[in-house]
């Protein structure tokens, strides 16, 4: 048996049982070794009965007084009674159900360990159902993720069995590495994940795993790094940044400035930009973007910024042609719901240079359309969209320069990580005189008040968001939008201006409503989340987002990020008669803080990290063991170690660095597929 053999050839594996391993993932003997425990029950160090704390699971040793005694309750349930004393003198009862095998092997006079939860008081406890294992199987015992008809026993016995096999196998980290950062072997590891001598070998081993799977991730982005690399015709000779700020109607902030200045060096390299601009919600991306875009049009190349809807894409093309305007800098729209006749005459002037800045949505992915001289990608909010759209909209030109702005901030390490083959620039700056928005969560109870609110604000001359979830399919509590806001404009906002923008509008009435919200025709825009993303309406200055609890930390965030946008105080109601903790701590994090990168934070800690790993865009192998949060300090090292080896040995040749590189291959097989 290999590490590459099928776990049919373990014993007691049937092809019933293979099918139930499939389901967890695991089909060869490896598969199953890397298959690591989700948390250990610790019988090494078991308890006496006034040790044993209440309630919790843990492990008693006592001796049992005499055999257990059966006791028919009613028909179909049989009770065995048996009573166990510690050394000294503690009194153990234990109660099995219907369990006449283990009842009559347990042997009066032998000591067990009694493995449940303790009720009782402090001399006599008791437990129902405990696990019983001999005394001699006093050791830490692994737990693993089950799945139906595959208990965690069962799994523990098949590792037990396959453990054996892995003795030899390659290590993916070379010796040198491992002497480095104090490692243990793979071999040793594996064993000491699963069972352990004790905790700290279990740590030792954890943290080997992870660095381990860091340093294999690692690894693989910075050659895929190194290989997108190549080089590009695209040189822009010229940086205009000053010229483009020159024109602006307000002054760039530092951060915009050095953000822009980062992306200018690229476009001036020689090599291709692949740029992830980060910027919390109103720290005015889109200005970076059109410096850039500028930049690329006065050096002579065309340049294109796909949005994810449509609406973003015309409220791009709206601020973009804004802040260009003046410059001589064309700008065109390519949409899918532009006529016939429009979208021939904009791929016309495309094709023959004459829009210089084509703003789109997926439309501009399509075969018919044809720059000129393409020389700058710009996409925004990345998390929607693929790898592989990236890619193709990359290849319509000659290895363009690639900068994509996202509005949800992650921790820079994540970030490193999750957007791998991209660089990373921060906008840690708000532009100046924005004031905080004040968020308050309040009950249902409070709704009216919070109306009342509002129309205060629009009697002002200000505007306001009332913001209702989603109607989830089956579901009939929840007042569909537009429901809601015809009982709005006819009940509590009569003779106000009542907007309705949702997602199951057609595009055209969509940005009606945006247009005439932007315009100041409507006072109060009623809508789902598709206002989450980009629009840009200073004037409008309260929102209240109803069943708040609904909603994920960063989507509140960027929901709220539609507010507090112009000189105006702003305010944000958070409406939730939620009662559960998580919830509540959501809606307090939203009330404490408007800093996004600490919400990201937040989110990470409340959601996991599994939320950025799983939504699959980025073509990133999953992680088994390492948490981003936990294991940053690991992550950190790998980063170091990493450099080092590539630079001595960029391709993996040395003969040490073999199973190294097989490994990486392995894991990024699924990745690769998805970037190319
Ligand atoms: P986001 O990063 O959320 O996309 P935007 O680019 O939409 O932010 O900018 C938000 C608002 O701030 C816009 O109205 C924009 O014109 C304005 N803005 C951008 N940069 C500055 C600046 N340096 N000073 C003042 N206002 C700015
Ligand atoms: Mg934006």
């Amino acid at each position: 048996m290999a590490a590459t053999s099928s776990i049919r050839y373990i014993k007691g594996i049937g092809e019933q049982r293979a099918k139930q391993f499939y389901k967890l993932g695991i089909a060869t003997v490896e598969d199953l070794v890397r298959f690591y425990p989700r948390t250990y029950e610790d019988w090494s160090h078991p308890l006496s009965v006034p040790e044993a704390p209440l309630g919790q699971p843990c492990c008693i040793k006592a001796r049992l007084r005499a055999d257990f005694s059966e006791h028919r309750v009613r028909k179909g349930m049989v009770l065995y009674k048996g009573m166990a004393e510690d050394a000294k003198g503690g009194i153990l009862q234990i109660t099995l159900f219907n369990n006449k095998y283990l009842a009559q092997k347990l042997k009066a006079g032998e000591t067990y360990l009694f493995y449940g939860r303790a009720l009782g008081n402090l001399l006599r406890k008791e437990m129902a159902s405990p696990e019983i294992q001999p005394a001699s199987c006093a050791k830490i015992r692994p737990i693993y993720r089950q799945t139906e008809g595959l208990s965690s026993r069962i799994i523990e016995s098949a590792v037990g069995q396959a453990l054996p096999q892995m003795k030899g196998i390659p290590d993916p980290l070379p010796p040198s590495v491992r002497t480095a950062y104090g490692l243990p072997d793979l071999e040793t590891a594996l064993w000491q994940i699963h069972f352990p001598a004790d905790g700290e070998s279990m740590e030792a081993a954890r943290r080997r795993l992870v660095f381990e799977e860091l340093f294999l991730l690692q690894v693989g982005l910075s050659q895929l790094k190194a290989r997108s690399r190549g080089e590009t015709a695209c040189i822009l000779r010229e940086d205009t940044t000053a010229a483009f700020a020159a024109g602006l109607p307000f002054t760039l902030t530092g951060a915009q400035r050095r953000v822009i200045a980062e992306c200018a060096a690229d476009l001036q390299s020689g090599r291709p930009m692949n740029r992830l601009v980060q910027g919390d919600v109103g720290s005015g991306k889109t200005a970076v973007a059109a410096a850039l875009c500028h930049m690329a049009a006065r050096n002579g190349w065309q340049a294109a910024m796909m949005a994810p809807t449509e609406i973003l894409a015309e409220q791009h093309y709206k601020s973009l042609s804004g802040l260009l305007k003046g410059t001589g800098v064309t700008v065109g729209l390519l949409t899918g719901s532009a006529s016939k006749g429009e979208k021939e005459r904009v791929r016309a002037a495309l094709a023959a240079g004459d829009i210089q800045l084509l703003v789109g949505t997926h439309a501009l992915l399509q075969e018919n359309v044809v720059f000129r001289r393409l020389g700058l990608v710009v996409t925004d909010e990345q998390h929607r969209f693929g790898v592989a759209q990236r890619a193709a909209l990359a290849a319509k030109g000659d290895n363009p320069h690639l900068l994509v702005m996202s509005a949800t901030p992650i921790p820079r390490t994540l970030a490193l990580i999750i957007y791998g083959d991209l660089d990373v620039s921060v906008i840690d700056e708000l532009p100046p005189g924005r004031q905080p928005i004040e968020t308050y969560a309040v009950g249902t109870r409070l709704r009216q008040r919070a109306y009342n609110y509002i129309k205060k604000h629009l009697d002002e001359g200000r505007q306001g968001y009332i913001v209702c979830p989603l109607v989830e399919e089956g579901e009939t509590d929840l007042a569909p939008a537009r429901q809601y806001a015809e009982k709005l404009q006819a009940g509590p906002f009569r003779g106000y201006r009542v907007g309705l923008l949702h997602g199951r509008m057609k595009p055209a009435e969509k940005e009606e409503a945006m247009r005439r919200f932007s315009a100041g025709d409507i006072q109060l825009l009623v809508s789902t989340t598709v206002v989450e993303v980009g629009v840009d309406v200073p004037n409008a200055v309260i929102m209240v987002i109803e069943n708040a609890e609904r909603f994920g930390l960063s989507q509140l965030h960027q929901l709220r990020g539609r507010i507090g946008r112009g000189q105006y105080k702003s305010t944000c109601i958070l409406i939730s008669d939620a009662q559960n903790k998580e919830a509540l701590r959501r809606l307090q994090v939203m009330c404490s803080t408007s800093d996004g990168f600490k919400i990201a934070d937040e989110d990470l800690k409340l959601r996991g990290p599994g939320d950025f790993f799983g939504s699959r865009q980025h073509g990133l192998p999953d992680l088994k063991i390492a948490d981003m949060l936990e294991d940053m300090e690991v992550l950190r090292q790998t980063g170091q170690a990493v450099k080092p080896l590539l630079a001595a040995d960029p391709y993996l040749e040395k003969e040490e660095n073999l199973p190294l590189r097989k490994a990486v291959e392995k894991l990024f097989s699924g990745a690769e597929a998805a970037m190319n």
